[in-house]
């Protein structure tokens, strides 16, 4: 028995983003063309939705 999760694609380049199928949602998903990083937002047997995740900095020490 094979699942195959719906697909969805990078908000940013349009490229498809590999969902697994048992991911869930707050799964942080990197696009393979550009590297924009996607939050799984919402997740049911045929829908994916998913935000650009938001950026984080590193650098916060002065
Ligand atoms: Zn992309």
């Amino acid at each position: 028995m094979s699942v195959t999760a719906p697909a969805t694609a990078c908000l940013v380049c349009d490229s498809a983003l590999e969902i697994l199928a048992d991911w869930e949602v707050g799964e942080i998903v990197a696009c393979d063309s550009c590297g924009q990083e996607h939050e799984v937002v919402e997740k049911s047997d045929a829908t994916v939705r998913v935000e650009l995740a938001p950026e984080v900095e590193e650098d916060w020490g002065e």
